[in-house]
């Protein structure tokens, strides 16, 4: 059953019952709209809730975690270290935001969580490495075995695959089959029976053609333009996987000569998640030193005093008002000195969205300037598989059925007509909210 957003990217949740165990996979919220998009949890009264796993630290599949452990105390919490190590950071921020949102908007603070539930609730997460198979169990042995594969989207991320009765089930969580800059790439069971699939990409036709390197390429010109004439980059970046990737990207086009020395600023939770990255990372990927961004000289941003030319990583990622992003792309819209390079996904009905598709009028009312000088580019440098990659991984692990989810109607339709003109699964499903499918 899924609990959570069906034809758009916002919570996710699945419920999963296998005879008397029921899991949780994901417990998101949409960080945008709030309160109203907690997953439905009261419909699964009565029904077992033995276990949560949370694929990765993105809101979107966490940010209802505490809410869901209120509702079922007795489930245990499963997730790699790497996530039980974000979510904490995660958890607490998103608790602030809702603070600050309720007073912006001069309404009472209703906190999902409290800071002390909170603190509580850490104590039950379990982690497990990746390739490590475990078994949920409690009073009795439930005979599900567990095991969280690399997923390639953030430090951490995690696909997670459950077999049961012979039965094999897989949830991608995010994926990301082809290599960023930091992670490798993620990797696959070889076999399933049932697969549970992102789409995010799905209606994105460009993203197959175009070739990393050529995007490399584009951003290190883009950034000798504006240097040269003093000008300031604003990157909007979400703090988690987009600024760790963007920075180390930046820091080898620096080291490699292919880019001149200017500084680099990262704000706010991107420092905190860096420390996770600098703590975690090496364990994972051996090639990295731990501490690595600690060897990257980032310089902190306070209160919009930068020097120029610079590169400003700054969150949110979608620019919603209020946040520094937002802030300092309201100054440099009308300067054409200075650039925005959008460098990941973005809402389209955010205002980061109206920039990535560079709607002038809309970016004019959102912002409230008169004309738009900046010049804003957008590279495609994604922490999703493109609708390609995420076909090839279907064709490999060939499942009887495939249901998809995470992306928007048209992702969905897309994708449920290539998986059956290419039989590559024998029934596709695209689930309505809170339709119960059985296998
Ligand atoms: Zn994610
Ligand atoms: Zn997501």
């Amino acid at each position: 059953m899924m609990l959570g957003d069906s034809d758009r990217i916002g919570a996710s949740c699945h419920y999963l019952r296998l005879g008397e165990w029921g899991l949780l996979l994901d417990a998101g919220i949409d960080p945008h709209q709030g309160n109203s998009t907690v997953p439905p949890y009261e419909k699964l009264k009565g029904m077992p809730v033995n276990a949560i796993m949370i694929s990765h630290a993105h809101l979107d599949h966490l940010g209802s975690l505490p809410v869901a452990i209120r509702h079922f105390p007795h489930a245990r919490v499963y997730m790699t270290p790497a996530t039980a190590a974000l979510s904490e950071v995660l958890l607490f921020h998103y608790l602030k935001v809702q603070e600050r949102r309720a007073k912006l908007a001069r309404i009472q603070f209703e906190p999902l969580y409290t800071p002390e539930e909170l603190e509580n609730y850490l104590y039950l997460f379990q982690s497990f490495e990746y390739n490590f198979p475990f078994n949920i169990h409690g009073f009795q042995e439930s005979k599900i075995d567990l095991t969280f594969w690399d997923a390639g989207h953030i430090l951490g991320s995690a696909g997670i695959e459950i077999k049961w009765r012979g039965k094999h089930i897989f949830y991608t969580g995010n994926t990301k089959k082809s290599k960023q800059f930091i992670l490798k790439g993620a990797k696959y069971p070889r076999r399933t029976h049932i697969l549970i699939t992102e789409t995010t990409y799905g209606s994105n036709e460009l993203a197959p053609q175009l070739r990393k390197q050529n995007d490399i390429n584009r951003l290190a010109e883009y950034v000798i333009q504006k240097i040269k004439y003093n000008g300031a980059i604003l990157i909007p970046v979400f703090a988690l996987g987009r600024t760790q990737e963007i920075m180390y990207l930046l820091h080898r086009l620096i080291s490699q000569g292919k880019v001149p020395a200017v500084p680099i600023y990262v704000i706010g939770m991107g420092i905190k998640i860096n420390k996770i990255y600098d703590r975690l990372l090496h364990k994972i990927y051996p090639d990295f030193q731990p501490k690595f961004f600690k060897t990257i000289t980032a310089d902190t941003l306070f209160r919009k005093q930068y020097r120029k030319p610079s590169i400003i990583l700054a969150t949110s990622g979608m620019m919603l008002p209020n946040t520094l992003s937002y802030e300092i792309a309201s100054d440099f819209l009308s300067d054409a000195r200075n650039g925005i390079a959008i460098v990941g996904w973005a809402d389209p009905e955010t205002p980061g969205g109206s920039v990535r598709n560079m709607n002038t009028e809309k970016i004019k009312a959102i912002f409230g300037i008169e004309t738009v000088q900046c010049d804003i580019k957008v590279f495609y440098f994604s922490a999703h598989s493109h609708r390609e990659e995420l076909l090839e991984m279907i064709e490999d692990i060939h499942p009887h059925n495939t249901v998809l989810c995470h992306g928007d109607s048209e992702a969905l339709r897309w994708m449920k007509a290539q998986v059956e003109n290419r039989q590559l699964s024998s029934r596709v499903i695209i689930p309505k909210p809170a339709e119960i499918l059985t296998f």
